[in-house]
């Protein structure tokens, strides 16, 4: 068993961090979570917090990546100074594709990954869809690729939930996949789901969900079936949604109704489903994703980057929707700067401050994360629950001076010392235990972008 003493940690239900929390943890598990305060100390008193350690600053729960493509990340400062828009941005990421090979894409995703642990980030979701080899042909695994993205969570010490993506058509008219397209089809969701079946992750930090594309890339009547399967064995389902007018335009003339309501007619709603971007929804969307308790993952920092728009975050949460956090294209991996972003998109729209409490944006970067990753045994610090424990400094340039609170608008992926991901240290002082972050960053994306 061991015992932190966090300065300051935030628990469930809290408005505002505590001081003084005793925090036990055994076997990847929090066993118990023993507030000192006001007393300073518990009855025992010294003897029983000789053996602490010392957690200085504010222990949060871990923090969960609901939405990465980790390829993208080798994009990160190639593409900001351009023009153009989401469309042009993504014949740019198509190119990159062409270099992944299953070892390629195990070294970047391990670094990308092993960045992710410094920002504090425990579990990762990740929207996996470069399943094949050049021009289509499969790999002698038909998900090495697959495989290679668990092996790198592993090397990076955090949890992983591969959606396993179904990609199927080029236009929601159903236009063939091209190019580097390719890659990324199984030729229908039946196949699709055939070739998931036959992978099981390996380990015990890895746990398999699917994903539809989007409109875009799955037709309405081949919906149902990726749905089902997610259904079928109790998996998160992810879905790209109206990231941009020109889909929901897309969708309108084609089948009719919105991306949404589309969805809605073909089943994929609901609460296991989680909804990437959701930027351009109708009031009747709105309604559609709250009465089915569908989540929606906000991706702020890639969203701005992409010149996207802003998501109506507050009237999503106001229907009822869970909201998320991802960094998809991680022009930025900082889920400080995510998660403010939800609350300051809003006073830009709106020119009024104070939608979203630090408590709901805590909330947003770590239970509800994880629970729309299938991990609902994690993002609380509370008894019972997986032992993630991401501690903050409160003394850097950016947070001295800071209530603890005010970490969400004050503090940055840097301020994160320590991270613990089931009772295992995985970063301290700042450092990655096992991985040279900057270094394989560096070499990974020289490999791939040559
Ligand atoms: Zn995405």
């Amino acid at each position: 068993m061991t015992r932190w003493l966090a300065e300051y940690a935030w628990l469930p239900e809290q408005a505002e961090p505590t001081p003084d929390v005793l925090i036990e943890t055994a076997e990847g598990r929090i066993s118990a979570v023993t507030p000192l305060a006001p007393s300073g100390r518990p009855d025992a008193g010294v003897d029983v917090l000789a053996d602490a350690v010392r957690l200085p600053g504010l222990t949060l729960p871990g923090l969960a990546n609901a939405h990465s493509h980790a390829f993208h990340r080798a994009l990160r400062g190639r593409t900001h100074g351009g023009r153009g828009d989401f469309w042009s941005w993504r014949e740019q990421m198509y190119a990159v594709t062409t270099r992944l090979d299953p070892d390629s894409y195990l070294a970047l995703a391990r670094a990308v990954y092993a960045e992710m642990a410094l920002a504090g980030i425990t579990c990762v979701g990740e929207f996996h869809y470069l399943h094949h080899g050049p021009g289509g042909t499969p790999y002698d695994d038909p998900n090495a690729m697959s495989a290679a993205l668990v092996e790198a969570a592993a090397h990076a010490g955090i949890r992983l939930t591969l959606l396993d993506t179904c990609y199927l058509t080029a236009s929601v008219d159903g236009q063939p996949l091209a190019g580097p397209q390719r890659r990324f089809g199984d030729g229908d969701a039946l196949r699709w789901a055939d070739r998931v079946a036959a992978f099981t992750p390996d380990g015990a930090h890895a746990r398999l969900g699917a994903a539809i594309h989007s409109v875009r890339a799955v037709p309405a009547e081949q919906l149902a079936t990726v749905a089902g399967w997610a259904d079928r064995r109790d998996a998160p389902l992810h879905v790209h949604l109206s990231e941009q007018p020109a889909e929901n335009d897309a969708c309108r003339a084609v089948h009719g109704r919105t991306p949404t309501g589309l969805l809605a007619d073909h089943g994929v709603l609901g609460r296991s489903t989680t909804a990437v971007h959701a930027t351009h929804p109708t009031s009747a969307d709105l309604n559609l994703l709250g009465e089915s308790r569908t989540g929606v993952c906000l991706c702020p920092t890639t969203e701005r980057d992409l010149a996207d728009g802003i998501g109506p975050a507050r009237r999503m949460a106001d229907a009822g929707v869970p909201l998320s956090l991802g960094s998809d294209s991680h022009a930025v991996i900082d889920p400080f700067e995510e998660a403010r972003a939800v609350e300051l998109d809003e006073r830009l729209r709106t020119r009024r401050r104070g939608h979203f409490t630090p408590a709901e944006l805590l909330t947003a970067a770590s239970a509800a994360g994880h629970a729309a990753l299938g991990w609902t045994d994690a993002g609380r610090i509370a008894a019972g629950d997986r032992a993630d424990l991401v501690t903050v400094r409160l003394d850097s340039v950016r947070t001295a001076g800071v209530t603890p609170a005010g970490v969400w608008f004050a503090a940055s992926a840097p301020d994160v010392t320590q991270v613990v991901v089931d009772g295992r240290v995985l970063v301290r002082d700042g450092q990655h235990l096992t991985v040279d972050v900057p270094q394989e960053l560096a070499t990974s994306i020289a490999e791939v972008t040559r």
